[in-house]
């Protein structure tokens, strides 16, 4: 058994970005990470822009402006203004060569074509100069840059319709469990409904991993080889629930063993999540995560989170990490280090109530873990711990 920070370096060391890229849209490459440096086609702004509405001046010594015309968003004339003239404008609407100033409407009254302005006005006030964010052939966004709304809107803000990302792994997640039911369908004595799929399948789609196909196996040794033989020839990564535990009907570690994947580490010193595998075929990573839907989701969050963002070419690839006061008193029972499921707000944590590895009802209500190591032996009310950050998904 090893400990949490031996597995964490091992996931790591083991784990390289792809270097394969793969072409994009870019209204379906949010959560994917830039190849590429991307050189702007355009200005942007594309033309000398208003920030206000207001008029757009020919600045003059006089408090007074002859108002000549108009220029709205969308507008594709230039009036020429003379020194001493002025014409309306409105934000976004481009701003005539001949205008040096613009000045908002709330310092301005206006009296039969006569503006009169209070104040002074700066030269190129309330003008977004052209280029301002970016000029043409400048680089607007640098290789590495994670795909977030912004900049997928940035993108699309300068024209840009495709990008080379580097591709995403192909996911196969692997369920097994005899006593497994499916939601809809009415529960036998004995049985529970799965969950793990559509937890690890919710999490994997919102961090922008679309390609997960999920397999379901009985606690059966030679179904539990067939299927995971064959996932893993075509898939990235396997993420298996369950089954890598010691019992009887535990078939994951020795059909893994026998399809020749390399044990990297096979259980570390953490509660939960004992029993976590982490391994390789060739170019394919396997985790084997225990099937406990608490246990499974913290060892998703701590482990294959980050080696999947590392995959996909992220420098941040794990969960964020920061050292906060504690709400709570907490006695850890036991020598192994604990990742307690709590609630990170106003600068303070709260470790919650029912940390049994089986209770998603906690991990719920959770946004954070806690990480306490094997040298802890309690937390008590103020004492800064370490909390990991988990992805609001
Ligand atoms: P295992 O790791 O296979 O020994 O399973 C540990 C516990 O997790 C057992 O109580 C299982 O019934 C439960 N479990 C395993 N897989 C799932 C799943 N996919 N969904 C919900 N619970 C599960
Ligand atoms: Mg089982």
């Amino acid at each position: 058994m090893i400990s949490v920070e031996s597995a964490l370096h091992i996931v790591q060391k083991n784990i390289q970005s792809t270097q394969i890229r793969e072409k994009k849209t870019v209204s379906e490459a949010a959560g994917c990470v830039l190849f590429d440096d991307i050189i702007s086609p355009i200005n942007m702004p594309p033309f000398r822009q208003s920030a206000m509405d207001g008029y757009a001046l020919s600045l003059d010594n006089n408090k007074t402006y002859t108002v000549i015309g108009e220029v709205k968003a969308g507008d594709n004339y230039q009036p020429k203004l003379n020194i001493g003239e002025a014409v309306r404008i409105f934000t976004g609407a481009p701003v005539p060569n001949t205008s040096n100033a613009i000045i908002m409407q709330e310092r301005t009254t206006v009296q039969n074509q006569l503006l009169t302005i209070d104040g002074e006005v700066l030269v190129n006030e309330n003008i977004r100069p052209l280029g301002e964010q970016v000029k043409k052939d400048e680089i607007a966004l640098k290789k590495g840059t994670l795909l977030t709304s912004a900049a997928i809107a940035f993108l699309a803000s300068l024209g840009i319709t495709e990008v080379m990302v580097y591709k995403k792994p192909t996911i196969a997640i692997v369920v097994t469990g005899n006593e497994l039911a499916e939601a809809g369908q009415s529960l036998n004595y004995g049985q529970i409904y799965e969950s793990n799929s559509l937890m690890l399948v919710t999490s994997l789609k919102h961090l922008g991993y679309q390609k997960v196909s999920t397999y379901k196996v009985s606690d059966n040794y030679k179904n539990t080889l067939s299927v995971l033989g064959k996932v893993i020839s075509n898939h990235d990564v396997i993420i298996v629930s369950g089954g890598i535990s010691v019992g009887d009907y535990d078939f994951v570690g020795k059909a893994l063993q026998e399809l020749k994947v390399e044990q990297l580490f096979y259980k570390v010193k953490q509660k939960p999540g004992k029993p976590l595998f982490f391994g390789k075929n060739r170019d394919t990573t396997v985790f084997a995560l225990p099937g406990n839907p608490a246990a499974a989701l913290s060892c998703f969050y701590m482990y294959v989170y980050p080696a999947l963002q590392k995959i996909s070419g992220q420098v941040n690839f794990s969960l964020p990490k920061i050292m906060v006061k504690s709400k709570s008193n907490y006695t850890k029972k036991g020598e192994r280090a604990q990742f307690l499921k709590a609630v990170y707000a106003n600068e303070m944590v709260e470790v919650l109530d029912g940390q049994n590895s089986s209770m998603l009802r906690t991990f719920a209500l959770a946004n954070a873990l806690v990480f306490l190591p094997e040298t802890a032996v309690s937390i008590k009310t103020n004492d800064y711990v370490e909390v990991n950050l988990l992805p609001i998904n």
